[in-house]
């Protein structure tokens, strides 16, 4: 049988997705979900001819070059008839130019480790610490703390050092040695309304260091802006501080840019806004902008070198490898995703259109009490919704998924914090196309203002 879409009418297509298909974060049994067909730049059209502006990037901050890039799809062709595949034990021309060209976009950092899932490449920089314990420290210093409110992947280890309770719960038990400390989210301070937030969020980092002692605890894996636990962008000072404490105590600075990476907070990564030297840093999503699946590792030179002593014994190496993280349409995606980023300035597209985007926000929460919080930097933004902007008390999950309705209704995208958070998904996202334009900005902020006014009717 030859499945083409043409062949079936549009509640044939739903019917079979419906009985074949096990959606990801949602009970499928009972919740429709959409059927998208088509993509171009900013837009997205779904079965019913629906048109929709995407301020999601695809649900999950992904496509950050935008929709139908033909040059993307040729690249990834002229790479697959020329060679598809050999295994990331061998070199490939593509991967090597796209590693080269990341790079000199990453002063200070030294290899590039290719997989294919944030998750896994997280999972890689948690191998790489544990096996640096191994062989330095004779296994003592292998804890990783990781940050409340954080997210960093689906599998088992990836959510033992996920800062969200809610998305943890009945799967455990956890891989052990990952220890969690506060969170850094001003608005939801535990200091109550302190001037100096950030010195005060780092020193409760640097008190689980202490309670777990120095000498155990080999690194710590941090979003420079939290994602899904709520758009949290790091307090003044905080980062710098958290880096100062890793080098005090010997501590591997992990930086998960899954999320903010290539672009999206308008640097090229978001640890670049703090003047921060990370030693890991983790990257998926935009690398290629979803054509392709891809993630990356990147070490230090100094992390690469444990790895590179004489004699290569068995314990000296790496011993890792993922099948498909030998796939050569990743790398050619993602050179030509970075390509277009370069040769359409979307860094600093990204930098200036959120600045803007940021602004109209603000404008909203001066006229919606249900705004409590506008945060974010570039086009990664969030609005917390609250009861009551004084108490601060989170708003039901149904009002935010109601907002996100009514946006869609107008014609807008836009996502929210994980589902399962149940004491903080009270936050929207905005991540749209680093390609934005003053016009799609302007739609956005109009579906949102019709979508506020609509509820507080
Ligand atoms: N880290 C962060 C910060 C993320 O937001 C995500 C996914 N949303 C991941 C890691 C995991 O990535 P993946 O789903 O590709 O495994």
């Amino acid at each position: 049988m030859h499945l083409h879409s043409q062949q079936y009418t549009a509640s044939d297509l739903l019917a079979m997705d419906k009985d074949t298909v096990w959606h990801h974060m949602t009970q499928h049994a009972t919740q429709t979900v959409p059927m998208m067909v088509r993509g171009e730049g900013s837009y997205v059209w779904d079965i019913h001819g629906n048109q929709y502006l995407d301020a999601s990037s695809g649900g999950v901050w992904c496509v950050n070059v935008g929709y139908g890039r033909e040059s993307i799809a040729e690249a990834i062709k002229e790479q697959l008839v020329n060679l598809n595949y050999f295994a990331g034990t061998a070199a490939t021309p593509v991967a090597a130019q796209f590693a080269a060209k990341l790079l000199e976009l990453m002063p200070g950092m030294g290899k590039v480790y290719f997989s294919n899932s944030g998750s896994e490449a997280n999972e890689k920089a948690y191998k790489i610490v544990r096996q640096i314990a191994a062989k330095k420290y004779g296994g003592k210093k292998h804890k990783i703390l990781y940050r409340e409110r954080d997210y960093h992947g689906t599998t088992i280890t990836c959510l033992s050092s996920t800062g969200q309770e809610e998305r943890r719960s009945q799967y455990g038990p956890f891989t052990p040695g990952f220890v969690e400390f506060p969170h850094c989210c001003e608005y939801r301070s535990q200091f109550g309304d302190v001037e100096n937030y950030g010195e005060l969020a780092a020193k409760a980092f640097e008190d689980v260091i202490l309670q777990e002692g120095p000498d155990t605890v080999g690194a710590v894996v941090i979003e420079p802006i939290t994602a899904g636990g709520g758009v949290i962008t790091p307090p003044e000072g905080y980062l710098p501080a958290v880096e100062a404490i890793c080098r005090k105590y010997d501590i591997l600075l992990h930086v998960d840019e899954v999320v903010c990476g290539l672009g999206r907070t308008g640097a090229w990564f978001g640890y670049q806004h703090y003047g921060i030297k990370p030693d890991i840093v983790t990257m998926a999503k935009g690398v290629a902008s979803a054509y392709a699946a891809i993630s990356c590792t990147v070490v230090t030179e100094e992390v690469f070198n444990f790895f590179a002593e004489e004699p290569l014994e068995r314990e000296s190496f790496f011993r890792d490898i993922s099948t498909y993280g030998g796939c050569t349409a990743g790398p050619a995606a993602a050179l030509e995703n970075l390509n277009i980023i370069e040769q359409e300035n979307l860094v600093e597209n990204a930098a200036h259109m959120g600045e803007y985007l940021r602004a109209q926000l603000e404008v909203l929460k001066a006229r919606f009490p249900l705004i409590g919080d506008v945060r974010g930097k570039g086009l990664f933004l969030g609005l917390e919704l609250v009861e009551d902007p004084v108490t601060k008390q989170p708003v039901n999950e149904n009002v935010v998924m109601q907002v996100v309705v009514l946006c869609a209704k107008h014609g807008v995208l836009i996502g929210r914090t994980n589902r399962s958070f149940r004491l903080y998904n009270n936050t929207l996202c905005l991540s749209p196309m680093l390609t934005l334009t003053r016009d799609e900005a302007d739609s956005i902020i109009l579906a949102l203002d019709r979508a506020f006014t609509e509820l507080a009717l």
